[in-house]
């Protein structure tokens, strides 16, 4: 085995979970590189998830409370959302978040490579830059940080029509009048909230008996009490069976009875894969189960020398617990302030 490696860690995947995990590796004294292959640098969390998501419902808040003004006894006019002004501050904010991360990224302590990696032995990856070119490097750890990719159900009639997904709404294609919303998870009921308060009429489909399935019962209770007293309507136990698409209207039946909705955006959050595929994890043996890799309490591998990080909450802040060097297959992340733990790792949710 060589034992004269390129790198003593090579992370692959440079969203906030990498990016935070190199950077930490390089403080601890480790010889680092990571390996990112999309076009935009930044990940998940700042160009489609957490950031946008936070920055739209500041809008929708905000004209919430506008809207309920008479009730504190302030008169206000009902608030009508500017479009173009709503897009650009959301724009202008992600360009922000991008850029420093860019910054940090391209002169960062680590070493970065702009290519798609691929493990072609336990202690190499073949890597493919955007032009073709292959070239390989060898580290004696290596930290998956692949992320995750967005589920898309196979309705009849689905293929082809406008649907939006998470990714879609930072661009944020236009405010429909009628929204429904395929999932009840936490990236669906905050999409929920956000067109509710951006004034919206939302219909929740969702196939669970309750919000947030998987969750504590009394935080799914106290979710769908404030998700109805909104007036957002949740259809249970429901599963949409057909989906049509004409000038601008979506056309869904759905549920036991086959009620039919029509409405002028459909949303699809029903959860999301981890990127596992074309990693080259068979190869390797590394075990995986649904696409997901099999990890101990360690979040190590069953290869032990590859440990993963991905789809861990609060990247940003994730850490490394000291104890790396020496022991690399006992690679974990925990977020700081340590609000969660793993395994339990709690899902934290916006306002
Ligand atoms: C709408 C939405 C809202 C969210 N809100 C919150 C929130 O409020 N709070 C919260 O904690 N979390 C939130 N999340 C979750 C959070 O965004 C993710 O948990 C986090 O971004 C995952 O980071 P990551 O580094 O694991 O993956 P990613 O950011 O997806 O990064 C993975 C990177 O790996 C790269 N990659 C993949 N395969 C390869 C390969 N073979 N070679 C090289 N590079 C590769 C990809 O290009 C990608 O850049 C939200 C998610 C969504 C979708």
């Amino acid at each position: 085995m060589k034992t004269n490696f390129d790198y003593e860690l090579i992370v692959i995947g440079g969203g906030s979970g990498g990016h935070a995990a190199a950077h930490k590796a390089v403080s601890l004294g480790l010889k680092t590189a990571l390996i990112e292959n999309a076009e935009e640098l930044g990940g998940l969390c700042i160009l489609k998830g957490c950031m946008p998501t936070k920055a739209l419902i500041e809008t929708a808040n905000r004209m919430r409370i506008i809207r309920d003004a008479a009730r504190f006894g302030i008169k206000a006019a009902p608030p009508e959302l500017n479009l173009e002004v709503f897009r650009k501050r959301i724009h202008d904010l992600l360009e922000d978040f991008k850029n420093a991360r860019v910054s940090e990224m391209e002169n960062g302590d680590y070493r970065l490579v702009r290519a798609k990696a691929c493990f072609i032995s336990d202690h190499e990856l073949e890597l493919t830059d955007q032009s073709g070119a292959v070239s390989h490097l060898t580290a004696e750890t290596f930290i998956i940080a692949t992320g995750s990719t967005v589920d898309i159900p196979d309705i009849p009639g689905l293929k082809g029509t406008p649907y939006w997904t998470s990714d879609d709404l930072r661009g944020f294609p236009f405010l429909p009048k009628r929204i429904a919303i395929m999932g009840a998870g936490a990236i669906a009921l905050e999409s929920a909230h956000l067109f509710e308060g951006l004034g919206s009429e939302v219909v929740i489909i969702a196939r669970g008996e309750q919000m947030l399935s998987g969750h504590d019962a009394d935080l799914s209770a106290g979710m769908e009490a404030e998700t109805k007293e909104r007036g957002i309507r949740f259809f249970n136990n429901s599963t949409v069976e057909n989906v049509g698409y004409d000038a601008g209207e979506f056309f869904l039946t759905f549920g036991k009875r086959n009620e039919k909705l029509r409405v002028d955006a459909l949303l699809i959050a029903i959860g999301r894969t981890p990127r596992t595929k074309g990693l080259g994890l068979e190869a390797i043996g590394v075990a995986k189960e649904d696409g997901r890799i099999l990890t101990d309490e360690r979040s190590a591998t069953s290869r032990v020398t590859p440990a993963t990080i991905s789809r861990l909450a609060a990247s940003r802040s994730s850490r490394l617990i000291p104890g790396l060097r020496g022991r690399p297959e006992v690679i974990t992340t925990m977020s700081d302030p340590e609000v969660s733990s793993y395994p339990l790792v709690p899902t934290i949710f916006g306002s």
